[in-house]
């Protein structure tokens, strides 16, 4: 478990995590979610301890992380898969983390198993692909089969493959009834890997909820409605305050009002409906209205404030 508590980190003028709280549970993945420059990797710094927070605290099972007498036997993370000597070959950069961790040489083998390095172990890290680096990574973060595991980013950058590895693995991890904690930019990789998610904006916090919840909470629902009879139907939809778009297939899309609703008005005016199915919003949907505000790049100002 971890537990964030008032987190504030400021660099400089920048207020890069401002006043976060939230828990991360064991036995699910928990998604970080948040635009770029939101704050994501500035509060899985101070949760490692390689950012010193300016206000507030983290708990990783009750102590901070550099309380831990054992670091990597408690908490397993990758922030920068790039962080490692590229002239080390994988086995040696490994054995130097387990020895430094009182970790036995055994373990090594094992996690090289475990992400299917095993074959080019002995080949330079500096040389790997991308795909490769980052099982590297998982590898270093299993090395002392930590109850709490921590990852950046994972699938930035991967080949599908790579993208449905990363994902399996880390479902597997949860299962195992470990603490998840993964960050990422992409709604739609989260939608199929967390559980539950934490969405910060501008060093907030904006939503702390289910994947299911954030998309039912989401106001861009919209309805379905297929009728022969659409320009009769259109302006009385309009006029109870929907907003209604019409679809390649011959469909109307309509937002703003309960199926319901547009179900009535079409009883009103003798319309036939062949359809009238309510639609979710997507989480890449939901996640945008969410974030809207304080998503630091705007697409069409041309301005990136921020990193
Ligand atoms: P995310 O991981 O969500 O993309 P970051 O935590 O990297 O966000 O950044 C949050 C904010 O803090 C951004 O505005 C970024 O420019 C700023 N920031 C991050 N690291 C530094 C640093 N070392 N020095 C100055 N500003 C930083």
């Amino acid at each position: 478990m971890i537990e964030v508590r008032n987190l504030t980190k400021r660099y400089g003028s920048t207020l890069a995590v401002d006043n976060l709280s939230f828990d991360v549970h064991p036995g699910r993945v928990t998604g970080f979610l948040g635009p770029n420059g939101a704050g994501k990797t500035t509060t899985m710094r101070s949760m490692l301890g390689l950012d010193r927070p300016d206000g507030g605290s983290v708990k990783v099972d009750g102590r901070s992380y550099v309380d831990l007498p054992a670091p990597l036997r408690e908490v397993g993370a990758l922030l920068d898969a790039k962080a490692l000597h590229g002239g080390r070959r994988a086995y040696f950069h490994l054995l130097c983390l387990a020895q430094s961790n009182g970790i036995p040489a055994r373990r090594v083998d094992e996690v090289l198993e475990v992400v299917g390095l095993t074959g080019v172990a002995k080949r330079r890290a500096g040389g790997f692909s991308l795909g490769m680096g980052q099982r590297l990574g998982i590898a270093a973060a299993l090395l002392g089969d930590p109850k709490v595991l921590m990852f950046d980013e994972p699938v930035n950058g991967l080949d599908p493959e790579g993208i449905r590895w990363i994902r399996t693995i880390i479902r597997a991890l949860a299962a195992q009834g470990r603490t998840v904690f993964v960050s990422s930019h992409l709604m739609s990789e989260m939608a199929l890997t967390a559980d539950h998610l934490i969405v910060i904006g501008k060093g907030r916090l904006i939503a702390d909820a289910s994947v299911e919840e954030l998309i039912k909470g989401s106001s861009r629902r919209s309805v379905i409605v297929r009728t022969p009879d659409s320009s009769k139907l259109w302006p009385r939809l309009v006029a109870a305050g929907g907003e209604v778009e019409h679809q390649p297939d011959g469909s109307l899309l309509v937002s703003g009002l309960e199926a319901p609703t547009i179900g009535e008005l079409a009883a009103q005016s003798a319309t036939v409906l062949h359809e009238l199915t309510p639609k979710e919003a997507s989480l890449e949907e939901a996640f945008m209205e969410l974030t809207e505000e304080s998503a630091e790049f705007h697409a069409g100002t041309g301005v990136a404030v921020g990193a």
